[in-house]
């Protein structure tokens, strides 16, 4: 990779041997393996000694995941939010194990859509819930630094299944509870099922007010 970049470079208009530039290519090889480090790794490795029975039949929401990618059309990033929900049939996954998911897909070459429909996905293919879904918010630099259509620079998509589909009242509680600050304030970690089911307390009693 690094005799293209130090290619690069030159193509750009600069002198890839003046200092500041010299260990470039080494930086950025180092970055974008990193940052595509996705297609190394083995979900169904990460996913199955994370695979629990229990007789727990509510939503399971782990919201404000972060997340960073980068666009297939540009390479530039696009990152954000993601917030996944799932009602369990019979079998649940550890809860730290759904921010690894999501990095295992936003690191590739992405586009926000397929991000968000392969880690719902994957869910549902492993889990096999009632219902699962998953709403990505995010910035895109591919369009803020070029200064196109700045407007549309911030992009919220989603994917639905099952009951999330079917059921609009199961939606919309979904979407209540992502949209509500502070619920979570330490990002990713959605807590035991106590606290899930305390916070659909909270919210059917808002629902009332
Ligand atoms: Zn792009």
């Amino acid at each position: 990779m690094q005799p293209i970049v130090r290619e690069l470079l030159a193509k750009l208009g600069e002198d890839p041997d003046r200092e500041g530039l010299r260990n470039t290519p080494r930086r950025v090889e180092k970055a974008l393996r990193f940052l595509t480090s996705g297609y190394q790794a083995d979900v169904n490795a990460i996913i199955n000694d994370a695979l629990f029975t229990v007789d727990y039949n509510e939503m399971v929401i782990v919201k404000d995941i972060d997340f960073y990618s980068l666009c297939e059309h540009h390479l530039l990033p696009f990152f954000g939010k993601c917030h996944i929900a799932y009602i369990p049939k019979g079998k649940v996954i550890g809860l730290s194990k759904i921010p690894r998911l999501v990095d295992v897909f936003a690191r590739r070459l992405q586009l926000q859509e397929r991000l968000t429909s392969q880690i719902a996905e994957t869910i549902r293919e492993t889990l096999q819930p009632m219902g699962v879904a998953v709403v990505i918010e995010a910035t895109h630099l591919c369009m803020s630094m070029r200064g196109v259509e700045k407007q549309n620079s911030f992009a919220v998509t989603s994917a639905m299944h099952g009951i999330f589909r079917d059921n609009a009242r199961t939606r919309m509680e979904f979407l209540e509870l992502i949209r509500r600050p502070g619920l979570n304030p330490s990002g990713t970690a959605a807590a035991s099922a106590l606290d899930v089911a305390a916070r659909q307390a909270g919210v059917a009693a808002c629902a009332e007010d």
